[in-house]
Order: C-alpha cells, then structure tokens, then sequence
C-alpha cells in the first residue's frame, strides 16, 4: 500500500490484518474493531433474537370435585326376595314380579339350572352335553 495524500483523510492501521489503509476504507465491525473491508463481518443475525417467556402453567386451576355416591335401585333390589332385595332399596310388600323372574335378571340364568346360559357380566358360556 503505497503513501499517498487524500485530503481529508488520514492513514489508518486495520486492527485485524495490520495493513494500512486511508480513514474512508476502514469501518468499525460488530466487536468495535477497526476493520478493512476484507476483514469486515456481520454480527451474527440470531445474537440479538429476543424470545418471548414461554409460559407453562395454565391460565387457572380447579380443585377436582370429590366422588358423588349415587344409589341405583334395580328391579331385583327393590323386591322383598331375601337374597335380591338390598337393604337401601327393598320395598315392602313389593311382589309385582315373581322370585324366578327377578333373579334370572340379576343372574342371567334361571335358579335351579346348573349351568347358566351367560357368565355374569353377559358373555355366552358355551354347552357341553
Ligand atoms: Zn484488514
């Protein structure tokens, strides 16, 4: 780099490379180095990115409600058959269905039969001869 006069101007080291170069050619890079254009980079876009708080929590909360015991009379329960009735829900005198009846609905087979038709829950238990 030869020595020349540029009015105005005046001469200046690149603090990267040491050369040296007029006023007008160097500028300050990102770090506050004084620069040539050679040496002269961008600050890196996505330092400067600001994020915003990514909040976990939800915006409000309730206690859940404690377990609701609801009492269900059945058509057997209700009966005044000792072991169909239940305590809660027996009525007395209440024989408008027959003993039979009542238990092949709560059972799912008739009394007196030795193998039921259907297992508690309503499967199809299978005959055998
Ligand atoms: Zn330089």
């Amino acid at each position: 780099m030869s020595t020349y006069f540029k009015h105005g101007s005046w001469n200046v080291h690149c603090d990267v490379c040491g050369f040296k170069f007029k006023a007008d050619e160097v500028q300050k890079r990102w770090d506050g180095l004084i620069v040539c254009s050679k040496d002269y980079e961008q600050d890196h876009p996505q330092k400067y990115l600001r994020v915003h708080e990514d909040r976990q929590d939800v915006p409000f909360v309730r206690k859940q409600s404690d377990d609701t015991y609801l009492n269900v009379c059945y058509m057997w329960d209700r009966s005044v058959y000792a072991d169909l009735a239940s305590a809660d829900c027996a009525t007395a005198d209440n024989t408008t269905y027959t003993y039979v009846f009542l238990y092949t609905l709560k059972y799912g087979y008739t009394p007196g039969y030795a193998t039921p038709a259907y297992s508690f829950d309503g499967w199809f238990l299978p005959q055998y001869a």
